[in-house]
């Protein structure tokens, strides 16, 4: 018989409880006791939801009171020691403090989950790293379930996976140099849950799909003898991406079995299945842990059936990888209407398909089509049948502008080198220009009146006269400043994707789609289920009414087609590239009416071009390529005189930097400050050829910054890029900043610019 289960289910809560109770107990409304009772009401609800599904075992150890990461820092002991705190007598108010700081001491760093927008607390190392213990959570946890009766699976990430995404602090050491460490904190630990009578362990070893150093690799077949003795069963997991090149080293690890994540990697199964060794279980991630669509049951079966026959009871049927990814109920999305909620699966709806799955597997192959009945079946076909037809998905207007697409769309008239000529002769800006990213500050009246409009309670005009005046006020602000290119301040946004999402069709929005992104942060990313397409200008009234306000510039904003599906839950029936193509299609029409409208700068936003990158280098070149293209069809097809920006958030350029010069931007404005500069040192290197404006001031934090670190920073900016191609600018947006510093912050860079004027 098949078994079933998930890598793990979303920890927060379909109404986000455990948001709300962590924040109440950090604000100090609430104490310890309420937010442990919130944690076990919680665990207690989703393994109910795994077991009435049908799910053979709960998970138990998904759960974290902030990520799992530093969970498993705590169980094993192996928190810094910077901070001070005795690891086997943590406190649930120290473990918090681990992860956001607090006046002595600065928070562990936060850094993505490999591709994913969960981001985890990075293991802080040092020879002194010690393993030999820490908090029984887990174990209080495991014999919490086990008293409510259920067959206990425990995830744990795996120890190269944790040592692998540690940090080595201070004094050199080779992270492997710790792996005895490590395995003998393991072993502690493992032979623990071996006395709690755990059945199985679900040990997790993503790393496997990265590009990994043969020394890593070797790694892995020491480790687990090592731990294996003394653990119940552990079935080894990889996820979000494909494991091929480890084949023979995961057929002859001595572990029960091993996981495959058939989303992201479905051509591996072949070579899996082929010698897969008789007593050991293949357990297959079928049912996508990423996305939110519905999973092609009657496909998915027939692909399992022949591994059935192979395995029998070694076959185990799952998530590709844990739920934590997708949001938790699909019940509670009341507003979304009957067909387009058809097309849809959450995390609870997930473990139905999974168990659907499986008990297709186990009726007898002979009882003639279980599945012609079989609710999950028939929802599944409708969905498929529906999305393949619905005429809210495809959109003849957008295919044939699809085919239509050229190889010159993607061109500007002339090259950088004619425009910027052009471009200089009409705007005649004075040497290292000054100019902001886009967002200004978001008071508490602006978002009070955008909310406001969308419940209806004030009317098209109030809201209109409303966000006139703050585009009034930011426009008078910056001339008081004396910027040279002016931005409208984006009042009438609340989320730079959501924004132009709600204006597309082939968008949809969630009430309740809430996922983790950390700690208690959780963002709800909007569902592109069609062609994507624009019916009606999106942002040109604003920018245009901006630029009756001044004779500067003033910069139109849009948000790039990466970053609109990088954000977004994207369709599963097409390709990434096929949908951001779409989304660029749109975007050039929006550039084009900016110009039109008399607009002739216009920043195109693409802060996640970067975190788009594959896990694997070698899919690199083809994302790279579809990018970059996707943002040219949006900025082309425009006059030479009209000036493409662009801006990136803080990220490592350096290895992708012919690529960001592909995307031929007018003027590239990126995240500097906090580098000191030093991310500059590859633009210069690569003789990067256009415009770029380095962040000079970090808009993080409130510290106002002084005029002569600003001028400091710029220097060193001279150093690596010529004068005629330097703008000056802050970091980021500044959106999440009060006025007072941010007026006074951008005084001080109008006066170093000027500084450095006077000195050519
Ligand atoms: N234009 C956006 C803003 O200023 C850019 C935000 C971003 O890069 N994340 O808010
Ligand atoms: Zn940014």
């Amino acid at each position: 018989m098949a078994v079933a289960h998930v890598l793990g289910f979303p920890r927060i809560g379909a109404q986000r409880e455990l948001k709300f109770a962590q924040e109440s107990f950090w604000k100090g409304t609430t104490n310890e006791a309420a937010l442990r009772e919130t944690g076990a009401i919680l665990r207690a609800r989703h393994w109910k939801a795994q077991a009435d599904a049908g799910l053979d075992y709960v998970t138990v150890g998904d759960f974290a009171w902030y990520d799992q990461v530093l969970g498993t820092l705590a169980l094993l002991g192996a928190i810094p020691q910077r901070f001070g705190f005795d690891p086997q007598q943590l406190t649930l108010a120290e473990y918090f403090t681990l992860a956001r700081g607090d006046k002595q001491h600065f928070a562990m760093e936060m850094t993505k989950w490999f591709d994913t927008n969960y981001h985890y607390l990075v293991p802080e190392w040092s020879a002194a790293t010690r393993f030999d213990g820490g908090v029984n959570w887990l174990l209080d946890e495991i014999a919490e379930a086990q008293a409510l009766g259920y067959r206990v699976k425990v995830a744990l990430v795996g120890p190269l996976t944790l040592l692998y995404l540690g940090k080595v602090k201070g004094e050199f050491v080779n992270k492997l140099d710790l792996l005895p460490s490590v395995i003998a904190g393991y072993q502690k630990l493992l032979s623990r849950l071996q006395r709690a009578s755990v059945e199985i362990v679900q040990i997790d070893e993503p790393i496997l799909v990265l590009d990994l150093d043969s020394a890593w690799v070797q790694a892995f077949a020491p480790t687990y003898a090592d731990i294996q003795p003394v653990s119940p069963p552990l079935l080894l997991t990889t996820y979000f991406g494909e494991v091929k090149d480890h084949s023979a080293l995961l057929s002859a690890l001595p572990v029960m079995g091993v996981h495959l994540d058939l989303v992201r990697g479905p051509d591996q199964l072949a070579t899996f299945a082929q010698d897969w060794p008789q007593d050991k279980v293949l357990s297959v991630g079928v049912v996508d842990g990423r996305n939110l669509w519905r999973c092609d049951l009657d496909s998915t079966l027939a692909r399992l059936k022949p591994l059935q026959a192979q395995l029998g009871d070694r076959l185990w049927v799952g998530s590709s990888c844990s739920l934590l990814h997708v949001p938790v109920d699909l019940q509670y999305e009341e507003k979304i209407d009957a067909e387009l909620k058809g097309w849809l699966s959450f995390a609870t709806q997930k473990l139905s398909e999974i168990v659907a799955l499986k008990e297709a597997l186990n009726t007898d192959q002979f009882s003639y089509c279980a599945t012609e009945t079989d609710a999950q079946f028939v929802a599944s076909r409708a969905a498929l049948f529906s999305r393949q037809h619905s005429t809210r998905i495809h959109n003849p207007l957008v295919q044939k502008r699809l085919a239509g697409v050229k190889e010159g769309d993607a061109e500007r008239v002339s090259d950088f080198k004619t425009r910027i000529v052009k471009q200089q002769a009409k705007w005649k800006l004075p040497l290292f220009p000054t100019t902001t990213i886009g967002s200004f500050p978001q008071t508490k009246e602006i978002r009070k009146s955008r909310a406001a409009y969308k419940r209806g309670e004030i009317g098209h005009l109030d809201y209109l006269d409303q966000m006139r005046d703050e585009i009034r006020l930011v426009v008078q602000k910056q001339e008081e400043l004396g910027l040279d290119v002016l931005v409208h301040g984006e009042p009438e946004r609340n989320d730079m994707v959501e924004y132009f999402g709600e204006q597309l069709w082939g968008y949809v929005f969630t009430a309740n789609g809430w996922v983790q992104s950390y700690g208690s942060r959780c963002v709800k990313p909007p569902v592109i289920y069609g062609d994507v397409y624009r019916p009606e200008a999106m942002t040109v009234g604003w920018s245009q009414f901006a630029q009756t306000l001044t004779d500067k510039p003033m910069k139109g904003m849009l948000t790039g087609p990466v970053t609109m599906l990088q954000w977004s839950f994207v369709r599963d029936d097409q390709p990434r590239e096929t949908t951001a193509l779409q989304i660029a299609l749109a975007l050039r029409d929006e550039v084009r009416d900016l110009e039109k409208a008399g607009i002739g700068m216009i920043q195109i936003d693409e802060p996640a071009f970067r975190e788009g990158l594959p896990l694997k280098a070698c899919d690199w070149k083809h994302y790279l390529d579809w990018a970059v293209r996707a943002f040219k069809i949006s900025a082309a097809g425009i006059s030479d005189e009209t000036q493409i920006h662009t801006h990136m958030c803080y990220s490592e350029f350096n290895d992708i930097l012919p690529w960001i010069a592909a995307m031929d931007a007018d003027v590239v404005t990126i995240e500097t400050s906090r580098s000191d500069m030093v991310l500059l040192d590859g633009f210069g290197a690569f003789a990067y050829p256009n415009d770029i404006g380095p962040g000079v001031y970090d808009i993080h934090s409130p510290r106002v910054a002084q005029v002569d670190e600003m001028e400091r920073l710029l220097r060193k900016a001279r150093d690596v890029i010529p004068d005629q191609r330097l703008w000056v600018n802050p970091d980021c947006g500044l959106k999440t900043r009060g006025w007072p510093e941010t007026y006074a912050a951008l005084e001080n860079m109008v006066t170093a610019a000027r500084r450095l004027r006077a000195e050519v």
